[in-house]
């Protein structure tokens, strides 16, 4: 059974072929739990041999840093963008960001102004009413008045 690797770091569950196809995941942006779940193994996993395999620690450390890049360079710039990854270029993501701390302040000023939103009210769906019935016309439209709310 075994195949000669002569060390049980891996197990089964966690072999080399499995290890190279999750941090290929994790390379390419995939959070941890994403690609654990990519390639079928337990979350907790990689961690675990992280912890006890210095060689798997450094490819994964390796694997993350090339992942945080590949996802910053799929982030457009903006608030997020300078919010997460601290981009601070003066083009766009800190404008944005300026822009967007002054929005939830009015935001929150309007908030305080007025009623909570109140939920949507529960509307039950009728059952289709039967042509022959001649009340079926009118209980329908009782039961469900015009949607104001697109107005
Ligand atoms: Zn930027």
């Amino acid at each position: 059974m075994t195949r000669g690797r002569g060390r049980p770091a891996g197990g089964p569950l966690f072999d080399e072929a499995t290890r190279q196809q999750f941090l290929d995941q994790v390379a390419a942006g995939a959070q941890l739990g994403e690609a654990a779940a990519a390639v079928g193994i337990h979350r907790n996993l990689p961690g675990y041999h992280a912890r006890t395999d210095g060689v798997f620690a450094r490819r994964l450390e390796e694997a993350l840093a090339r992942g945080k890049a590949a996802r910053a360079d799929k982030v457009p710039h903006g608030e997020y963008r300078y919010n997460v990854l601290g981009c601070r270029c003066k083009e766009i993501c800190t404008p944005a960001a300026s822009a967007a701390r002054a929005g939830r302040r009015r935001a929150a000023d309007a908030d305080a102004t007025r009623e909570p939103d109140s939920p949507a009210p529960v509307r039950t769906v009728p059952k289709a009413p039967e042509p022959e019935s001649p009340t079926s016309f009118l209980l329908r439209s009782r039961s469900s008045p015009p949607d104001r709310r697109a107005a």
